[in-house]
């Protein structure tokens, strides 16, 4: 969606509700500028802009028939959640998910309460990392790509689903194809600054495509027909 505040700007947020969720969209924002520092400080009563939805979704007609390897860096949750919660919330998905989340520090850990809910369900596993330790950290420590060697992993049956910063997405397409996952079995969201969301300013072009209207969902095949940083 493209969500906007009058005289304080719009930018892309992604759903991190799912259709299940009748009636609710559910937006997940970090405060990084302008926009996002005046939404955290709206009331329950504020209004707000909302345009879209916008772009290309996750493929979850595929994803659905296969175990589900995620990895998130920051607020790279928020979609990856609404996937999440889609596949659980489908009666047909009968596939093994493993969440691999790496956060700044303990403090800017997000979706506490998802986590709390899917570690409850035996067909998911939940592995979290930070960057920065605090004092009294008593969990893992170094970038999310350290938990790979943690978990269980089989490219022959599971896709990779990656959101998150741009160097954070570039180490985890590398390792993740590293550990034989095919181009179509890594499935990672770009990001780029997007303005109009409708393809016609082309502030979020990628080599020919824009990630407002081809994206911001693409798989590594995809990726690979284009001259982008996170694979250079
Ligand atoms: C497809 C997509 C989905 C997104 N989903 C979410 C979401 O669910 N939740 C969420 O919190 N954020 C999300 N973002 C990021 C969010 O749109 C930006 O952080 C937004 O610019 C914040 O607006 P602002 O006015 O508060 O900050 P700004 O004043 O625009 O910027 C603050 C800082 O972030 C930098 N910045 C702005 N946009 C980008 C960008 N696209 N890439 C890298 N750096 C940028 C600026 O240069 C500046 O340093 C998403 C971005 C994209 C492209």
């Amino acid at each position: 969606m493209m969500v906007s505040l009058p005289h304080c700007g719009e930018a892309p947020i992604s759903f991190s509700s799912t259709p299940v969720d009748k009636g609710l969209i559910r937006l997940s924002v970090r405060r990084a500028g302008t926009l996002t520092t005046a939404m955290h400080g709206l009331g329950t009563e504020a209004i707000i802009g909302l345009r879209g939805p916008y772009g290309k979704p996750f493929p979850m007609a595929y994803l659905s028939q296969l175990d589900l390897l995620f990895v998130a860096g920051g607020i790279g949750l928020a979609p990856l959640s609404s996937v999440i919660n889609s596949c659980l919330a489908n009666p047909d998905y009968h596939g093994h998910i493993t969440i691999l989340y790496g956060s700044r520090t303990p403090e800017d850990i997000a979706f506490m309460g998802d986590m709390a809910l899917w570690r409850q369900n035996p067909g998911v596993h939940c592995q979290l990392t930070v960057d920065l330790a605090s004092a009294d950290w008593q969990g893992n420590t170094g970038l999310v790509t350290t938990l790979f060697d943690q978990v269980a992993i089989n490219p022959a049956q599971q896709s990779g689903v990656v959101c998150g910063p741009p160097l954070m997405i570039k180490a985890v397409l590398k390792a993740l194809a590293e550990r034989g996952f095919s181009d179509k079995d890594i499935i990672t969201t770009m990001e780029r600054h997007m303005k109009c969301g409708v393809g016609v300013c082309r502030h979020c072009h990628l080599d020919g495509k824009l990630v407002c209207v081809d994206g911001p969902v693409f798989n590594l095949a995809q990726l690979k027909e284009l001259n982008v940083r996170e694979i250079s």
